[in-house]
């Protein structure tokens, strides 16, 4: 674990990404020990260590400052925490920077969208609620009415299945237990099935019950996404997650070959179909499949992966 110094921590994108709605991310750690066979994180673009688990240790002095610049010039926008690694792993115990982060966020009335495979989340309720209301939401926003949203994010409900593309995060079950104090708090949370696993996790039968269960549950919304294979090299997700194949499932190896030929992602037609089923089945329960509906140009998410 390298404890490393930071010149910037509060990244603003150049849009607002259309599925989580956040126009800012922050990343406490580089990173993460969950270790999820499709993460692209460990992936080569993004450098050579990209994937070493690195604590930001001064992530909340350097967000007060850059938060305090952009609160003066009312340059609100949903922070999304995190995009490219866990939020709470094992390490935050030690480190404390996401409870740090928050205050810093609370301070300046910042909303966030915490996206997280982690039960630990229930530790920081009681700032996230603070949060969800003195946020000062963009104009364009105010219709949420919340200024913390809560994603958990899940590729399958089978726990066997979880323990070998998730080894290190909590059990779905856990999740869903955590999702559902969330909700009994009053806070906006909802399911993130990203990525999706062909022929894996993406049965009618797969999706139905992901979906019955986020309204079992009383999810706000479920976003659904498919499954990124990125890289050649070792560590790379594409690499990890053949190899989990040949391991355990080398009759689907032909299908992927064929699904993602030379495309980190899956067919256009795939994809389609996947978002006009998701949304038919989430219309059968009357469950959201967007948190709002927003009119934006692009309608992808650079999230997608997601932790
Ligand atoms: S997908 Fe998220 S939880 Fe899994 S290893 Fe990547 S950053 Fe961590």
């Amino acid at each position: 674990m390298n404890r490393i110094q930071v010149k910037t921590v509060l990244n603003k994108h150049k849009r607002r990404d259309a599925w989580f709605l956040d126009d800012y991310s922050v990343n406490p750690y580089v990173g993460c020990s969950f270790n999820c066979l499709y993460c692209y994180v460990k992936e080569s673009k993004y450098g050579k260590n990209a994937g070493n688990l690195s604590a930001k240790i001064n992530a909340p002095e350097v967000l007060k400052e850059q938060l305090r610049r952009r609160a003066k010039k009312k340059e609100y926008g949903i922070i999304a925490i995190s995009s490219s690694t866990e939020l709470y792993m094992n390490i935050e115990r030690k480190f404390n920077l996401t409870r740090e982060i928050l205050q810093v966020i609370l301070k300046y009335k910042f909303p966030v969208h915490i996206l997280t495979k982690s039960t630990a989340v229930l530790r920081d309720i009681d700032l996230l609620k603070e949060i969800d209301e003195k946020a000062n939401l963009p104009e364009d926003l105010n219709r949420i009415g919340h200024g913390t949203i809560i994603s958990f994010s899940f590729s399958t409900l089978d726990e066997n299945l979880a323990k070998i593309v998730e080894p290190g995060a909590p059990k779905p079950k856990e999740r869903l237990q955590a999702l559902q104090k969330c909700i009994e708090e009053g806070l906006l949370t909802g399911i993130c099935f990203i990525p999706v696993l062909p022929f894996l996790s993406d049965s009618e039968e797969n999706l139905d019950e992901m979906i019955k269960t986020a309204k079992d549950y009383g999810a706000n919304f479920v976003l659904v996404g498919a499954l990124t294979l990125f890289g050649e090299k070792a560590t790379d997700c594409k690499t990890r997650y053949f190899k989990f194949l040949e391991k355990y499932y080398p009759e689907l190896i032909p299908k992927y070959e064929a699904l993602f030929k030379k495309s980190f992602q899956p067919a256009k037609r795939y994809q389609k179909s996947l978002e006009e089923r998701a949304k038919r089945i989430c219309d059968k329960y009357g469950v959201k499949n967007r948190i709002i509906d927003v009119a934006i140009s692009n309608t992808s998410s650079s999230l997608k992966m997601s932790t």
